[in-house]
């Protein structure tokens, strides 16, 4: 784990902020946090899934939900191997 500022990679733990762990780098006294949410919703991913069992294809998912087949895509693989082993994703 690196700083998001300096790359330096000498850190303290800091205490804990909205559920994430806070860090304090040595080096630049930068305080920063891992673990930090970006992309999409989780709604929207499980929308996707649920799209994607139901039989859409990742492109018509993709723009119901405004977001790129291949996102859907990535989504789908996930979990297919995380949730749904069953389901094997089609490949467009
Ligand atoms: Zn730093």
């Amino acid at each position: 784990m690196k700083c998001a500022r300096c790359d330096s990679e000498n850190y303290i733990k800091n205490g804990i902020v909205l559920d994430r762990q806070r860090y304090c780098c040595l080096a630049c006294n930068y305080n920063y946090t891992t673990n930090i949410k970006r992309g999409y919703p989780t709604e929207i991913k499980r929308k996707a899934i649920d799209l994607a069992i139901a039989g859409y294809n990742h492109r018509a998912i993709g723009r119901l939900l405004s977001v790129s087949n291949v996102t859907v895509a990535k989504w789908v693989r996930q979990h297919s191997n995380a949730d749904y082993p069953s389901y094997v994703p089609q490949l467009t």
